[in-house]
């Protein structure tokens, strides 16, 4: 019989190979037949120092001594006192308040929930989502609500609420792009929520920190919220501990999840300014902010953060991360036969074969299985071939990396 197990994104009808990876090392997975897998793509964005890094092991090892899950709501633990202290200490100054989740997706669903609270106990209901085109913010219905529609998914369209779509900042047409945000800013929307820099599944398309500023200055004048998810870009991803620094952005809502924990174990937070917390803060029980889940600030989880929040501390990280961004690039440019290049910080892109191949086309697993077949885990959105590899990749593996992507470039 075939395995039992249902895997996400993955379809089961196409028979392709699911490798069983039994070991993880810094750039590297192990698996049952004994391959050694370079994981070009951080194991989907999480992995920042490397897989098992010593430092979030052991911490992980030492906090599993000594709780397990405890309830979250009306009860408090060491771990999460310590990741919140850190995040204080480490994210912008009006970023007050953290409330904790486990997945990028429901960072994201917490952020809209407290951007509609923070307007209906304010006495000024509102419920409109500007949202930026491509983006992505998760699986979630709400995150799906405020991500680009298309193949993923049709099937829940009837369930997804209405949001208004801002133009991308394609290059040379980045004023459309802020016209239309002035405009719908004019109808009262509640919050803008954007991928900064860069949208990450929607194709890793780039826009400039500029752009970035210009959406925070038209949604702080308008008096509507900004969310940054940062959940991809968080972490040293683009070059910087957060991609808004590069624009001079303080969000009023941020979303981190993914590197929170160094891509060891599951956690998210939600970080909300001031008045955001103040809008639920009463004696009044109904305005209290409503929502939990079971796993809300897991102890384990909770130590791991702290481990990465004191290595981000005490290493060198975005020294590292300016070293990959350089090697990176360098390898890039050699690149010959492939459109778009870009870079930003630790990510790397390009675009193979015909314009316009869409996340079905049938290059999409030509070369998953390409790269597969040459111990890679490259996982091509579409025709486009992006790198996000563990900060502690070296140049051998990276070499090994850039030249499969330049022989995938001559095949299709
Ligand atoms: N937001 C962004 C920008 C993401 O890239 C992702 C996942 O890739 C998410 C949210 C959802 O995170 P998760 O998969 O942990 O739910």
């Amino acid at each position: 019989m075939s395995s039992p197990i249902w895997h996400p994104f993955t379809q089961h009808g196409l028979g392709e190979p699911i490798p069983t990876v039994v070991r993880t090392e810094g750039a590297a997975l192990h698996t049952r037949d004994g391959r050694r897998i370079v994981d070009a793509i951080s194991s989907w964005w999480v992995t920042t120092h490397g897989h098992r890094n010593p430092r979030i092991m052991a911490a992980i090892a030492a906090a599993a001594g000594s709780m397990d899950q405890i309830i979250f709501a009306g009860w408090s633990h060491e771990p999460a006192e310590a990741v919140a202290a850190g995040l204080l200490r480490l994210m912008p100054g009006s970023l007050t308040r953290v409330f904790f989740s486990d997945s990028g997706s429901t960072a994201v669903e917490v952020a809209l929930k407290m951007a509609l609270g923070y307007w209906l106990n304010r006495g000024e209901p509102r419920h409109r989502l500007l949202v930026l085109e491509h983006g992505y913010h998760g699986d979630t219905i709400g995150a799906m609500s405020v991500g680009a529609r298309g193949v993923f998914n049709q099937a829940y369209a009837p369930l997804l609420f209405d949001v208004a779509t801002i133009p991308f900042p394609m290059a040379g047409a980045e004023q459309a792009t802020l016209d239309a945000l002035e405009a719908a800013c004019r109808e009262g929307p509640a919050a803008l929520i954007v991928e900064p820099l860069i949208v990450g599944a929607g194709g890793m398309l780039t826009y400039p920190a500029w752009v970035l500023a210009e959406m925070r200055a038209i949604c702080a004048r308008a008096g509507v919220l900004f969310i940054a998810d940062e959940v991809m870009t968080g972490w040293g991803r683009t070059g910087t501990l957060l991609a808004c620094e590069q624009a001079g952005v303080v969000p009023d809502i941020l979303c981190l999840s993914k590197g929170l924990t160094g891509g060891a174990v599951p956690l998210a937070v939600t970080m909300a300014s001031e008045p955001i917390y103040a809008a639920h803060l009463s004696e009044d029980r109904a305005r209290m902010f409503f929502h939990s889940s079971s796993y809300t600030a897991n102890p384990i989880a909770c130590a791991a953060a702290v481990a990465n929040i004191a290595i981000w501390e005490e290493e060198p990280v975005l020294a590292r991360v300016a070293d990959l961004a350089a090697r990176q690039a360098a390898r890039l440019a050699r690149l010959s036969g492939v459109r778009n290049g870009r870079t930003l910080g630790t990510i790397a892109a390009v675009d193979l074969g015909p314009e316009g191949a869409d996340y079905l086309s049938a290059l999409g697993p030509r070369l998953l299985a390409f790269f597969r077949d040459r111990d890679l885990l490259l996982r091509p959105l579409g025709n486009t071939v992006y790198v996000m590899p563990p900060y502690c990749i070296d140049d051998a593996d990276l070499d090994a990396v850039y030249a499969a992507i330049q022989a995938a470039a001559e095949m299709v």
